[in-house]
C-alpha cells in the first residue's frame, strides 16, 4: 500500500465497490475495509438453511442492476457477472386463480390488466419505452450529478411520476393494474400517496419492458465478486472482517468514501448532529426457504415468473404499507417473493428449490411474521406448506445485525418517503459531500437510493474524483 492513498472506502456493498471501481479505472490508488468477512453488503448468497441450498439473504431480483450506468460502463461480465431471464420478470396472482403480470412484451401486460385497462396502460408507457436508456441514466444521475441528455423526456417523466402514485393509478378502471402497481411502488416500503411514488411505480415497469427483471447466475454474490475482482484487477486492495469505529482505524487517504448509514458516519467521523434529521422507516420479515419442489401456485402465471407478488388489491396493499409505517405489523402482510431456481437449476440440489419471500413490518419490529406470511402463500399455492424442507427467518434485529445500514432493520439505509424519497440523506444538491471536505458517502441512503445498481457509488466517485484532481493541482 503507498504511503498516503488517494482514496479509503469504508463498506463493501454495491455503492461502495462501484465507488472503488470508479476510483481505481481512473488511476486512483484505492483501499476497501469491509466489516463481515466476505464483500457484498445486500449483494451476496449463503447456503442458510441446508447444504447445496445457495440462498440469497438480500437482494435476489435485478432490474435496477441490469439498466445501471455505473454495471454498463464496467466490464463485469468478464468477471462472471451473467444475467438470467425467468420467463416473466413478475406476476401478481388473484383469489380467482388468475394473474397479472410484468412482461418483457407490452402487450402481453396490458392483456393481463383485462380489455378497459390494457389501452391505459400501454398510453402510461410507450413515451418511455424507446427512451429508457437515456432516461434512466438521466434520474439516477440527479440531483445533477452529470447534464440531463434527454432533458424534455426526463420532465415527462416528472410530470407522469411526480405525484403520488395512487393519482397515476386513477387511469386504470379495474383493480389488476392498480394492484399490481401499488406492489410495484411497495418494493421500496413507500407509502402509495406519497410524493413521487408514481416514478416508482413506473420505473419497475420500463425495466420489465426493456433489460428485464433478471437475477445472476449463481446468486446476486456474483455481481458483488464481479465488482470486487475488478478492483483488484485495477490495482485496488479489499480488507474484509475490518470494522471501521473511528477515522484513525484507517490508513492516510486524501479522500475518505462511506458505504455506511449517515448516523454511522457521523458517529465515526465525528459529525455530531449533522444527519440527526434522517429518518429511518419500516423494515421487512424475511424468510429464505429450502423446498421439495416449484411452489404449487394456483395461477399458472407464477409458475413462469422469477418474482411474484402477493397482494389481493391495491386496498389491502396500501393498508398493509400505511399498518408498518404508524407500527402496526400487517394481519395481511403484502409480500415480495422470488423463485432464483426457476432460471438457475445451480441454486438447489436436483428437483429441489430455493424460494425467498418477505413481508413488511415496522421498524425495529421484534415479532415473528412466520405465520401471516406462510398463510398468505398458501391462499394463492395451496400445499406450499408441504413441500418445506427447512427455513431461515430474519427480522429487523437479525437484518440489523446483519448489516449496520440496515438500522432498525430499514433494508432502504433510510425511509424512501416524502422529500427523503429523492433528496437523501438531506436536502442539498450536493448530497455525497459532508462537513468535512475529504469525507464523502455513497451508500442507498445518497441517491437515487435503494436498490443493486452502483449509482450511488458511481455519483460519490464523481465528487471524489474532482475533489483528488483540485487536491493534486
Ligand atoms: C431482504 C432484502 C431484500 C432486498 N432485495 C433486493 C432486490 O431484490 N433487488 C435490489 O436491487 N435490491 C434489494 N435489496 C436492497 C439492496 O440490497 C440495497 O439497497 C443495496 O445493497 C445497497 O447497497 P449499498 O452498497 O448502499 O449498501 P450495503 O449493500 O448495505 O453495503 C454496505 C456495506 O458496508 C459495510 N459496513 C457498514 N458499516 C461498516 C463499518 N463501520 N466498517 C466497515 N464496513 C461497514 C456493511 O457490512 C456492508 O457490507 C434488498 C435488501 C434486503 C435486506
Amino acid at each position: 500500500m503507498p504511503s498516503m492513498l488517494d482514496a479509503v472506502v469504508v463498506g463493501a456493498g454495491p455503492n461502495g465497490l462501484t465507488a472503488a471501481a470508479e476510483l481505481a479505472r481512473r488511476g486512483f490508488s484505492v483501499a476497501v475495509f469491509e466489516a463481515l468477512d466476505t464483500v457484498g453488503g445486500g449483494a451476496r448468497t449463503e447456503e442458510l438453511t441446508l447444504p447445496g441450498f445457495r440462498h440469497d439473504p438480500c437482494s435476489a431480483v435485478h432490474p435496477l442492476g441490469v439498466g445501471s450506468p455505473a454495471f454498463k460502463d464496467m466490464p463485469l461480465d468478464r468477471y462472471g457477472l451473467e444475467w438470467l431471464h425467468a420467463e416473466l420478470p413478475m406476476a401478481h396472482p388473484f383469489d380467482d386463480g388468475t394473474a397479472a403480470v410484468l412482461s418483457r412484451s407490452v402487450s402481453e401486460t396490458a392483456a393481463s390488466f383485462g380489455p378497459r385497462d390494457a389501452g391505459a396502460y400501454r398510453r402510461l408507457v410507450a413515451p418511455y419505452l424507446g427512451t429508457w436508456d437515456t432516461l434512466v441514466r438521466d434520474f439516477m444521475s440527479l440531483p445533477l450529478t452529470a447534464l440531463p441528455r434527454d432533458p424534455v423526456t426526463l420532465a415527462r417523466f416528472g410530470v407522469d411520476g411526480l405525484p403520488p402514485s395512487t393519482w397515476l393509478m386513477r387511469r386504470f378502471r379495474d383493480d389488476r393494474a392498480r394492484a399490481l402497481f401499488a406492489g410495484l411502488v411497495a418494493h421500496v416500503i413507500a407509502p402509495l400517496g406519497g410524493l413521487a411514488t408514481g416514478a416508482i411505480g413506473l420505473v419497475f415497469a420500463l425495466a420489465a419492458h426493456t433489460g428485464g427483471w433478471p437475477l445472476p447466475r449463481g446468486g446476486s454474490q456474483a455481481i458483488s465478486d464481479a465488482l470486487a475482482a475488478y478492483v483488484k484487477d485495477l490495482g485496488g486492495t479489499i480488507h474484509t472482517s475490518y470494522e471501521v469505529k473511528r477515522l484513525d482505524d484507517l490508513p492516510p487517504a486524501r479522500a475518505y468514501v462511506f458505504d455506511t448509514s449517515p448516523t454511522a458516519l457521523a458517529r465515526i467521523a465525528g459529525f455530531g448532529r449533522f444527519y440527526d434529521r434522517y429518518r429511518y422507516g419500516a423494515s421487512v420479515y424475511k424468510i429464505d426457504y429450502a423446498l421439495d419442489g416449484p411452489v404449487p401456485w394456483t395461477a399458472a402465471e407464477p409458475r413462469r415468473a422469477g418474482t411474484v407478488q402477493i397482494g389481493p388489491g391495491s386496498r389491502e396493499i396500501g393498508a398493509a404499507l400505511h399498518q408498518v409505517s404508524v407500527g402496526t405489523p400487517p394481519r395481511t402482510p403484502f409480500l415480495i417473493t422470488a423463485q432464483p431456481s426457476l432460471v438457475d437449476p445451480s441454486r438447489a440440489p436436483g428437483g429441489k428449490h430455493v424460494f425467498w419471500a418477505y413481508g413488511h413490518v415496522p421498524h425495529a419490529w421484534e415479532g415473528d411474521l412466520t405465520e401471516a406470511i406462510e398463510r398468505q402463500i398458501e391462499r394463492f399455492a395451496p400445499g406450499f406448506r408441504d413441500l418445506i424442507l427447512a427455513r431461515a427467518t430474519a427480522g429487523p434485529p437479525q437484518l440489523a445485525a446483519r448489516n449496520a445500514n440496515y438500522v432498525g432493520g430499514d433494508i432502504a439505509c433510510g425511509a424512501a418517503s416524502g422529500l427523503q424519497l429523492l433528496l437523501r440523506p438531506r436536502i442539498s444538491l450536493f448530497p455525497y459531500h459532508t462537513p468535512h471536505p475529504a469525507v464523502f458517502l455513497c451508500s442507498s441512503a445518497t441517491p437515487p437510493g435503494p436498490g443493486v445498481h452502483g449509482m450511488s457509488g458511481h455519483n460519490a466517485a464523481k465528487a471524489v474524483w474532482r475533489h483528488l484532481r483540485k487536491a493534486r493541482r
